[in-house]
C-alpha cells in the first residue's frame, strides 16, 4: 500500500473540519485522539481561534507544547486565546469528555513535540514540567499523596502554564501579563505561571509586576536598563540560570555593596553557560566576576566593559574560559601587550572557538602584523 495514501487522508479530515468551524468544534467529542495533533497544527498555522479555544478545553494529553511552530503578531491572539480557555476549575466543565490537559507549554523552541510521547495513561508524564517551584504539579501532587495539610483542598488540580516574557512596555505585553494575572487568580491557587525566559526592558516600570511571578525556573533572564540593586533581588530567586545578559546596568562603585552582592549571586549559578555583560564597567576587575562563575563557560561577551591589560592577562589563565565557543571582546581598547595574553587565549582555545568577535578594540597598524604571526601561530596549533 502506498505509504503516501494514510497521510492524504489524514489531510483532508483535518482540511473538512477546519472548513466547517461549527461542525469541527462538536465534532471534538467524538474525533479520535489521533487527530488532535494534526488538527491543532493546522488550526494554528491557518489562525481558527474559535477552534483552538475549544481543542484546549477537550485537549486529550497531558501537555500541549507550541514547540517549533512559529508565532508571528498575529498569533498572539490565539496565544490569548488559549490561556482564555486552559480548563484550571474543573467544575467549570461540563463537557463530556473530561480535559485532560495539565501543561500549558506557550514556549516557541525548536526541540519540543507539540505533547509528549506517554508511556502510561495513568501517570502521564511531560519532559518539560516545573521541577523546581512549590507551585509545581510534581510538588503538590506529592504533597497531596504524603497527606500534608497546606493545601485545603484534595480536589486541587494543579495546572501549568509555561511561558517566556518580553516586557518591553508595548500594549501587547501588558495586555499579556494582564491576562496571566487574571488567570492565575480565577484558578484560586491550582495554576503554576512557569517563566522560563524573562527579557525586561527598563527594569524599573516592572518591579511590581515581577512580583507575581515565580522565577525558580527561569533559566535565561536577560535585561536593558537597570540598578543593579534591583537585578540582585531578582537574582537571588534564580538559582538555575543558564543565560545571563545585562546591558546598561547601573551601579556606584565596584568596591560597594551591590557589585559584592552580584558576586555572590554568580556564584550560586551552576548551570551558568553563556554570560554577557554589555556595558558592564569592569576595569581591572575581570578576575573578580570569573572566578565566581562555574569553569567551562560557552559564551563571554564583554563588550563596552573598559578591560584593562590586567583583564586580558586574567582571562587567558582563567579555568572559566577553557571551553568557550563564542567570544566577543568588542570595543574594549586593546594595547600591543594585550595580544599576547589574547593569543594565547585563542591558541588555547583553537580545538572550540566557534565564533570571535573583536570589533573596534582599536588594534593598529603594527599590532595587525603582530595579529598575522597570532593567525600563523593558530592555524599551525590547529594542524
Ligand atoms: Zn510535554
Ligand atoms: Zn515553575
Amino acid at each position: 500500500m502506498d505509504a503516501a495514501v494514510p497521510n492524504k487522508l489524514l489531510d483532508l479530515a483535518v482540511q473538512s473540519l477546519l472548513s466547517n468551524e461549527s461542525a469541527a468544534i462538536q465534532a471534538l467529542e467524538d474525533i479520535p485522539r489521533e487527530l488532535f495533533v494534526p488538527l491543532f497544527i493546522a488550526a494554528f498555522k491557518g489562525r481558527h481561534r474559535n477552534i483552538l479555544s475549544a481543542m484546549v478545553k477537550v485537549w486529550p494529553f497531558y501537555c500541549l507544547h507550541i514547540g517549533s511552530l512559529s508565532i508571528q503578531e498575529a498569533h498572539h491572539e490565539l496565544l490569548k486565546a488559549m490561556i482564555e480557555n486552559l480548563p484550571v476549575c474543573p467544575a467549570q466543565n461540563s463537557s463530556p469528555r473530561r480535559p485532560k490537559l495539565r501543561i500549558l507549554d506557550l514556549r516557541q523552541v525548536t526541540y519540543s513535540r507539540i505533547t509528549c510521547r506517554e508511556v502510561s495513561t495513568k501517570s502521564p508524564l511531560c519532559f518539560h514540567s516545573c521541577a523546581y517551584s512549590d507551585h509545581s504539579i510534581t510538588k503538590i501532587e506529592g504533597h497531596l499523596r504524603l497527606g500534608n495539610s497546606g493545601f485545603e483542598t484534595q480536589s486541587l488540580r494543579p495546572v501549568e502554564l509555561l511561558v517566556e516574557l518580553f516586557l518591553d512596555g508595548s500594549l501587547l505585553q501588558k495586555e499579556f501579563l494582564d491576562l496571566l494575572m487574571g488567570k492565575v487568580e480565577e484558578s484560586s491557587g491550582s495554576l503554576h505561571v512557569c517563566c522560563r525566559d524573562l527579557h525586561v526592558d527598563k527594569l524599573c516600570n516592572y518591579k511590581c509586576t515581577l512580583k507575581f511571578l515565580d522565577l525558580k525556573y527561569v533559566d535565561q533572564f536577560s535585561v536593558v536598563k537597570g540598578f543593579l540593586s534591583d537585578i540582585n533581588c531578582i537574582l537571588s530567586q534564580m538559582a538555575h540560570l543558564q543565560s545571563l545578559s545585562l546591558f546598561k546596568v547601573f551601579f556606584r562603585s565596584l568596591r560597594k555593596k551591590d557589585f559584592k552582592n552580584f558576586l555572590s549571586h554568580l556564584h550560586q549559578m551552576e548551570n551558568l553557560k553563556e554570560l554577557n555583560l554589555a556595558s558592564f564597567y569592569l576595569k581591572n576587575h575581570l578576575e573578580k566576576v570569573l572566578k565566581f562563575v562555574p569553569p567551562g563557560l560557552d559564551f563571554l561577551c564583554l563588550p563596552f566593559c573598559n578591560l584593562s591589560s590586567r583583564d586580558y592577562q586574567f582571562l587567558s589563565q582563567s579555568p572559566q574560559a577553557t571551553h568557550l565557543k563564542l567570544l566577543n571582546l568588542s570595543n574594549n581598547t586593546m594595547y600591543w601587550n594585550d595580544l599576547e595574553p589574547i593569543c594565547t587565549l585563542l591558541v588555547n582555545l583553537s580545538g572550540m572557538l566557534l565564533y570571535l568577535e573583536l570589533n573596534n578594540c582599536f588594534i593598529s597598524d603594527s599590532a595587525r602584523m603582530y595579529k598575522g604571526g597570532m593567525r600563523d601561530e593558530w592555524e599551525t596549533h590547529k594542524e
